[in-house]
């Protein structure tokens, strides 16, 4: 397929280089419901050339309402969620090589399903698997994008490894963030818009192409969304001196 005809609108903004990079780059997608899905759906769409997502959930008919390239058919016969992120993947772009993992992000996969990509994105619901991304990212020198939704607000937030603060730099109370924001159960749910986990995957998603194409974007950098009175602020994070995780290198999540 003629990629100059494919990519025509996007390449006046990144470049032939840039669009060429964002060819040849690697992505990994943890987490394939509302943030996950809408960012395999974008980074798909701008040409990202190798995608791995990563899910051990099945579609369910709440999950519809927010999930991309999710069908009722696929509520029905109760599909996982990273073969229907990889179908519509291969729907839009037959040339991206996909890799679908039907299984739970964990600390004795994290470093193998890492290993080799050039960035992390985070469609994850849970501050456990955030805190493994980190270690990982820290550790294998793979830049991560946090993305977190709740309620009416979100949080985007680039960590280069070695450049600027982590994820443990913002969220140094570990207990207190996995407590107050646990996973949400299907009693315990947190509730959300469609287009509001959309937008904040696509402020993630601009900044994952902005990365993968080689042009400038800062990290360390938490971007607020609030869509209950449609701001976006920009608040700049300080790199903790005695972070565990990016000064001291000390991973408690990894095995
Ligand atoms: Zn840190």
């Amino acid at each position: 397929m003629d990629d100059s005809k494919r990519f025509s609108r996007q390449i006046p903004l990144l470049g032939s280089d840039g669009m060429k990079r964002i060819r040849e780059s690697s992505v990994a997608i943890i987490g394939c419901g509302a943030l996950g899905s809408a960012q395999a759906e974008m980074l798909s769409r701008a040409g990202v050339g190798h995608i791995k997502v990563i899910d051990k959930d099945v579609v369910e008919i709440s999950n519809i309402h927010r999930t991309h390239m999710a069908s009722e058919e696929d509520a029905r016969s109760s599909t996982p969620k990273s073969l229907v992120c990889k179908r519509g993947i291969k729907e839009i772009d037959s040339s991206i090589r996909v890799d679908a993992f039907i299984e739970e992000f964990s600390p004795s996969n994290a470093e193998k399903l890492l290993n080799g990509v050039d960035l992390i994105v985070d469609g994850t619901d849970n501050m456990l698997s955030r805190y493994l991304i980190n270690e990982a990212s820290i550790k294998l020198g793979i830049p991560w994008i946090y993305a977190g939704i709740y309620s009416w607000y979100g949080s985007v937030m680039l960590i280069k490894p070695n450049e600027g603060p982590c994820f443990r730099c913002l969220m140094p109370d570990l207990e207190g963030a996995i407590r107050g924001a646990g996973r949400g159960s299907r009693e315990n749910f947190i509730p959300s818009l469609g287009s509001v986990t959309t937008l904040v995957s696509s402020i993630s998603s601009t900044i994952a192409i902005r990365l993968l194409s080689g042009l400038r974007v800062e990290g360390g950098v938490l971007y607020a969304i609030d869509a209950s009175n449609m701001s976006i602020e920009a608040i700049r994070v300080e790199r903790n001196p005695r972070c565990p995780t990016c000064v001291m290198h000390k991973y408690q999540f990894l095995k």
